[in-house]
């Protein structure tokens, strides 16, 4: 295939035909179109609905696979950090019952949104670390490090992280990214392919503009789209386990003064701080009403 178009190319040379000259260089669209017909394929043939919000995802990987996915990284994480992960202790009861908590609820929304249970096995660590965070996997496998603790200040606000983090799991995210940075692949394939005739340096800004747009055009906002949709299902979360759901706007303005200096939203991974709280205010009758239905004390 290469070879011949390098024929073709030699054969067409000198000064005879300027017209086909210039087109030799040129970008070969035909090429480009066709994988972005096969890319197109895969993305309307793997389209499935995230629960609660009803949103299209693109997602390959079957929720079984995902969930042993999930439990080789725990393992992993937790023979990682060794003597780190603790055993006992308030921190560890209050995750554990948060957890809990937090899993049948989630076990109920999938239900009713779903019609069946999510399969997941359900874990709860502690692990001694000063960064502010808790990750949940696919299978539902969490750990909180103790550097949140003193950021959630009190049960509603660790509920508030934990249920966020849930929410990726629950909303399948790692799998959609993974599809999505196959789906990237393939374009960037027929754009490299589409640019081969062109000389170095065009291929090169081809390739630039192409790596820009993925990244801004794509990338980015769908990170941020997660963040939000994850903010969504675990608010909803955090409220049918009677945790206060009105904690979620403070908590992440606690954990945003932390991080210092935030980039400009286009350039970021999360929404920006504005736009969270915006979306909470807007969430939050519906949150208000979920937690006044499930819990025996009420929100005025
Ligand atoms: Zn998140």
């Amino acid at each position: 295939m290469v070879n011949r178009y390098n024929m073709r190319r030699s054969n067409l040379g000198g000064t005879r035909s300027m017209a086909r000259g210039r087109r030799r260089g040129g970008f070969r669209w035909q090429i480009m179109l066709l994988f972005a017909a096969g890319a197109a394929f895969y993305y309307f043939a793997n389209q499935e609905t995230v629960p609660i919000t009803g949103r299209k995802q693109l997602r390959t990987m079957k929720p079984a696979q995902e969930i042993q996915l999930g439990l080789q990284s725990y393992q992993q994480i937790l023979a990682d950090n060794g003597d780190a992960v603790l055993t006992s202790g308030p921190v560890v009861d209050a995750v554990n019952e948060i957890g809990v908590k937090l899993a049948r609820q989630a076990e109920g929304m999938m239900v009713e949104e779903t019609g069946k249970e999510t399969g997941f096995d359900w874990a709860f660590n502690v692990i001694e670390s000063p960064q502010a965070n808790a990750f949940a996997l696919p299978g539902g496998y969490t750990a909180v490090y103790t550097g949140l603790i003193p950021i959630a200040e009190n049960e509603d606000g660790l509920a508030v992280v934990m249920g966020h983090e849930i929410a990726h799991a629950l909303a399948h995210h790692g799998a959609e990214r993974m599809a999505q940075q196959n789906m990237q692949r393939i374009v960037s394939a027929g754009v490299a392919m589409g640019a081969g005739g062109m000389d170095y340096g065009a291929q090169k800004a081809v390739m630039g503009v192409f790596g820009g747009i993925s990244q801004y055009g794509f990338a980015l906002p769908f990170s941020r789209k997660h963040e939000s949709e994850a903010d969504e299902i675990g608010l909803y979360l955090v409220a049918r386990a009677c945790y206060d759901p009105r904690e979620a706007p403070k908590l992440w303005e606690r954990m945003g003064a932390q991080g210092g200096q935030t980039p400009p939203e286009f350039q970021s991974t999360h929404p920006s701080p504005a736009t969270r709280v915006a979306d909470f205010q807007r969430l939050m009758p519906r949150a208000i009403e979920i937690y006044n239905r499930s819990c025996s004390n009420k929100i005025q």
